[in-house]
């Protein structure tokens, strides 16, 4: 990465490091309760990017506090992404690792008559925290005693109450403009299960709670999260202001990520995926790191997203045809071949079983990638739209009586087309033109189109899936995403494969004319071949940043 990058959090690193302060430590801090979605990576790269360019480090940590949604799975694909986009983190660690403090700090704040034991409800307390422009109620139990209270919280933690029937509440003030500093609840009672500490606690402390400690316990110098919580840094300050713990994060807010046609969030993946609209969070549709990866995105493609959206507390939706950008330019370097999607068979009929092989480099401008060869014989598929009976005016392709090159190979001439009874073309009958051999060409002719074509005796075939977006509205939301799914997001094909793409140990290649291909990580075996199309060729986009 550059380490030129400008931004107003890199300027303030500057600042703090010029004015002395003794290093860089961020964190990167996500919830096991799903994988990673591309609006991480805008959090992952600016708080590993960092604490590289600055020389210093970024525990990976989990935040988990939430045993009913969180899994060793979710834990396990997280590490897997962010190693992935090529970050090497501290730890990780776990905000279960410091239940134990994270307990002792609440004793703390009791002792100071800073928290108290509430008994009402979720519910009353919901009515009771008042309005933007109504103070809230205080609880009747926010003048219980501290041996009390310090009797009652250790009794829940002792697990003598059910489920919600006492919470633990920060004393600060009811009729706070800020709807987070009216006692907002520190641990509730859920007896469930941890993925990590197992049945040890059936209290749970809560985000605001948790959050603010564990940076100041790993010496989070920087800590840097979305405007969601810009409200909540009163909160973060005020916890760590009132409890014996030596050392205070700044938090830093910035805008998240988020993109057209694309919802950002695990928790509405998570109902896609139960849900069954999907094949699993992996699917190359999801904006998930890992379905984009098994879509074909590339590490380095999102790391160059990140770079060029930038870090800024502006609050926009960037087009999804950057990410599309992103990738392309990647992918330039991705060997080529040639696949038929729709084939429509060609039979040469002055063919010579003599024919040469033909040769081609694997990519025009990148002779290292080597060459491969490819056969050539009397009946050849090539894709149905390369081929109009009644082609309109400037039509380059096939036609009856015309002529076309085939990519590396020979021109070929439209002599005769076979239909059925249906009238629907079942086959073209051609004559190739030995001398139009490319490279080598003596035939004078010049015809206006070359296509694409394989083999049909050595193609393989192979299932090849199209994509197009997930969804049809380019501002989904958490209340109509399911509602606007786009029924023809996937697109299945049975087409065929020039043989050596199978063959070759690359995974990804540019299949000419029709775009950039991927060999499926999960479903590909070579005896029966599945590609995803990451994305087609080339369109009009132009990205604003440079
Ligand atoms: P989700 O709603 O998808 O679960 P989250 O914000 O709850 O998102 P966390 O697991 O808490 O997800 O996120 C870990 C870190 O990633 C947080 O610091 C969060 O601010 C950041 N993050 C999450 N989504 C985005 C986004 N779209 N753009 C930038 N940063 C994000
Ligand atoms: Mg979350």
């Amino acid at each position: 990465m550059p380490a030129d990058l400008r931004d107003f959090i890199r300027d303030r690193i500057r600042r703090d490091l010029d004015g002395g302060s003794a290093g860089v430590v961020t964190r990167f801090p996500p919830e096991p309760n799903g994988y990673l979605h591309v609006g991480h990576s805008k959090s992952i790269c600016l708080n590993f990017g960092v604490a590289q360019e600055f020389g210093g480090k970024t525990y990976l940590r989990y935040d988990d506090t939430n045993p009913e949604k969180e899994s060793e799975e979710f834990v396990e694909s997280i590490q897997r992404d962010v190693a992935w986009l090529g970050f090497d983190w501290e730890g990780p660690t776990f905000a279960s690792d410091y239940f134990d403090e994270l307990y002792g700090f609440a004793e703390q704040l009791i002792e100071r008559g800073k928290a108290y034991v509430c008994s009402l409800t979720a519910d009353e307390i919901r009515k009771t925290r008042g309005t933007l422009t109504e103070p809230g109620t205080p609880s009747p139990y926010r003048d219980r005693g501290i041996a009390e209270n310090l009797d009652l919280f250790r009794r829940m933690r002792a697990g003598e109450f059910a489920d919600g029937e006492h919470v633990l509440r920060a004393r600060i003030d009811m009729a706070s403009p800020n709807v987070n500093m009216r006692d907002p609840v520190l641990y509730r009672i859920r007896h469930a299960t941890h993925h990590r500490t197992g049945d040890d606690w059936c209290i749970y402390p809560m985000y605001d709670f948790t959050h603010c400690i564990c940076d100041a316990l790993e010496g989070i110098t920087h800590s840097l999260c979305t405007l969601e919580f810009e409200d909540h840094r009163p909160l973060y300050d005020w916890v760590l202001d009132n409890i014996a713990v030596n050392f205070h994060p700044p938090q830093i807010e910035f805008s998240r990520l988020e993109v057209e046609y694309v919802v950002m969030s695990k928790r509405l993946f998570a109902a896609l995926v139960d849900g069954g609209h999907v094949t699993g969070w992996d699917d190359p549709r999801m904006p998930t790191l890992a379905g984009m990866r098994r879509r074909g995105y590339t590490p380095a493609a999102i790391r160059e997203l990140c770079r060029r959206i930038g870090v800024t507390k502006s609050e926009n939706r960037i087009e999804y045809e950057l990410l599309e950008f992103c990738v392309r330019r990647d992918l330039e370097r991705a060997p080529r071949g040639m696949a038929v999607l729709d084939p429509l068979r060609v039979v040469l009929t002055n063919f010579q079983p003599d024919a040469e092989t033909l040769t081609a480099a694997w990519h025009p401008q990148h002779p290292d990638l080597g060459v491969r060869e490819m056969t050539f014989s009397e009946v050849l598929y090539i894709d149905r739209d390369d081929f109009m009976e009644t082609p309109p005016p400037k039509y380059r392709r096939l036609t009856p009586g015309g002529m076309v090159r085939l990519r590396y190979g020979y021109i070929i001439i439209c002599d005769e087309v076979v239909k059925d009874a249906s009238g629907a073309i079942v086959e073209l009958r051609c004559r190739y033109v030995p001398e139009s051999k490319s490279g080598s060409d003596t035939s004078g002719l010049k015809p206006k189109g070359v296509i694409h074509w394989v083999d049909a005796e050595t193609a393989r075939p192979a299932s090849i899936h199209l994509y197009e977006r997930l969804f049809t509205e380019a501002n989904p939301n958490s209340a109509n995403y399911l509602d606007v799914l786009n029924p023809d997001s996937l697109r299945a094909m049975e087409g065929w494969v020039e043989p050596a793409v199978v063959a070759s140990d690359q995974r990804a290649f540019q299949f000419e004319r029709l775009g950039y291909f991927v060999k499926d990580a999960v479903d590909y075996a070579p005896a029966r071949p599945v590609f995803n199309r990451t994305v087609a060729l080339r369109d009009s986009y132009k990205p604003k940043v440079p």
